[in-house]
């Protein structure tokens, strides 16, 4: 029987939420404040407004283009794309089409999948605007002009992509580039990460390069969540394969439909023959913009480090594993967490397991952001050098820690000299002599096979001392004690 491989193409559209102002206005990027309060006269498409070209979105979506390998235009170019929809005043959406105008064009990507590295060709990179937003009620609708001309980055893969879980780790690693770049938040909770998804199927065994050997393109429109990628794109495989499997798929048509998440499947929206004609034309009120190269080159040098790169550092210089280290790099902030830490002279593993398990632990319980999250690097601090002069155990360290968090107070208030651990040979020595001599019957049935009775004796030990004794040197001397005996 002929086996598929399914060739998965992305378009994923970014909203960049790190630039001060609009793509084309100077009404602040932000859409989360009152509805409508963000709006300038152009966002609203007032006669006689005219578009002016943010430069620090041209910067960072250069910036992507540089980080996706791709090839930058000497020339930028703007074009008109249109349509009528509410959400869309001026009846036209301002975005780049034309090769080889837009940011990027002729890209590659690599992305971690699982212990592999991938690649993805890019077909281009280009910045566009948002459409404003719309909230639908019983008989009528309600616009807010907030989210219209926010600069969005689309990205076009070329279909290299052959599984929804290949597919889902190329946009983790997207998002990632996109923060730590500061291109964006990348927030696909917040609205800011929209994908249009397309699959289809190629019979094994031919060369996949060759476009004439893929299948029909269906596209999935406006996917708003990763696992709605997810779960698109494995709908989408079996419905094509049972296509193939009952004869019907080379009837099928070039198509592009949506996915419903309450029904879980993906259902028809229009055909290849009822494309809409957008009527591309360039934008006559931008003027084309030349690029400088000097310019390119200060960009290209002001690359912040990225995720793969401190991963590297992380295992190369501070030895951490390949795992922790790929948790603590997995969210920035995250990351410039640990990496605060370190400043502050926290040594790099004790760091990386009390982020890594203890902090990621306690945001994963609640739900919370580690920005938002009460324990700041110096308080951390406080109980990692409370261990290291001796005051803390470790499980007293973390008995602070939940204390701190609970109570909304700094570790160093329940880190005092009264509760430091008993460390002090002799001290604990002339104990354990008092202790073993209250209990010879004890030691008799210990001496006779009744191993587990060590455990008591620690108990005792721990009991007199309310828990402060050191624990491994309490077994220690304890051995050595009830071998003398
Ligand atoms: P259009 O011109 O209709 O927008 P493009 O050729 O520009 O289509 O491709 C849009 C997206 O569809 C790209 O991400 C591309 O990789 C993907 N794509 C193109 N052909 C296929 C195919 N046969 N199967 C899956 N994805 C495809
Ligand atoms: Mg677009």
């Amino acid at each position: 029987m002929t086996k598929y491989i399914a060739k998965i193409g992305l378009e994923m559209h970014c909203e960049m939420s790190e630039t001060n102002s609009k793509v084309f206005s100077g009404a602040a990027n932000c859409y989360t404040e009152v509805p409508n309060s963000n709006v300038r006269p152009l966002d609203m498409a007032f006669p006689g407004t005219l578009p002016v070209v943010n430069k620090e979105a041209v910067r960072l979506a250069l910036m992507a283009s540089m980080i996706l390998n791709c090839k930058q235009p000497e020339v930028l170019q703007f074009e008109r794309k249109n349509y009528y929809y509410p959400d869309l005043p001026k009846g036209f959406q301002i975005t780049q089409e034309t090769k080889p105008n837009p940011m990027g064009i002729y890209g590659e990507c690599e992305y971690e999948f699982g212990d592999e590295i991938r690649k993805c060709r890019i077909n281009n990179i280009h910045l566009e605007e948002d459409a404003a937003s719309l909230d639908h009620f019983y008989k009528t609708s309600n616009i807010d002009y907030n989210r219209a001309g926010v600069p969005l980055l689309e990205l076009v893969t070329e279909p290299d992509i052959h599984s929804a879980d290949e597919a889902v780790a190329f946009l983790e690693h997207m998002r990632s580039v996109y923060q730590y770049a500061g291109i964006s938040e990348a927030d696909s909770k917040k609205g800011q990460i929209r994908c249009d998804v397309n699959v289809s199927l190629m019979d094994e065994g031919l060369d996949e390069m060759d476009p004439a050997n893929w299948g029909t393109k269906i596209e999935i429109k406006n996917v708003n969540s990763f696992g709605g990628v997810r779960d698109a794109i494995n709908y989408e495989i079996k419905r094509q394969t049972e296509a193939k499997e009952n004869g019907t798929y080379d009837e099928m048509e070039q198509q592009t439909r949506r996915w419903d998440e309450e029904s879980g499947t993906t259902i028809f929206m229009r055909s290849k023959a009822d494309a809409i004609d957008y009527k591309y034309y360039v934008e006559p009120n931008i003027p084309k913009i030349k690029i400088e190269k000097e310019w390119l080159d200060e960009i290209r040098k002001s690359i912040p480090e990225l995720a793969m790169d401190r991963k590297k550092k992380y295992i190369s210089e501070y030895g951490l594993s390949n795992y922790d280290a790929g948790v603590l790099v997995k969210d920035k902030n995250i990351s410039d967490y640990y990496e605060k830490c370190l400043e502050l002279g926290i040594d790099a593993k004790v760091a990386s397991n009390w982020v890594a398990v203890n902090i990621i632990g306690e945001l994963n319980k609640e739900g919370t952001d580690i920005r938002e999250f009460y324990l700041t690097p110096e308080m951390l601090k406080q109980i990692i050098e409370g261990i290291n002069s001796g005051i803390l155990s470790s499980k007293q360290a973390k008995e602070v820690f939940t204390k701190a968090l609970e109570e909304k107070k700094e570790p160093k208030n329940y880190i005092s000299k009264d509760n430091a651990q008993i460390s002090d040979e002799g001290e604990l020595t002339s104990l354990i002599v008092k202790i073993l001599d209250e209990n010879p019957q004890q030691i008799e049935l210990y001496k006779g096979g009744r191993d587990n009775l060590f455990d008591y004796f620690v108990g005792q030990v721990m009991k007199n001392t309310r828990g402060k004794a050191n624990p491994v040197m309490t077994k220690e001397i304890l051995h050595r004690e009830l071998d003398k005996r």
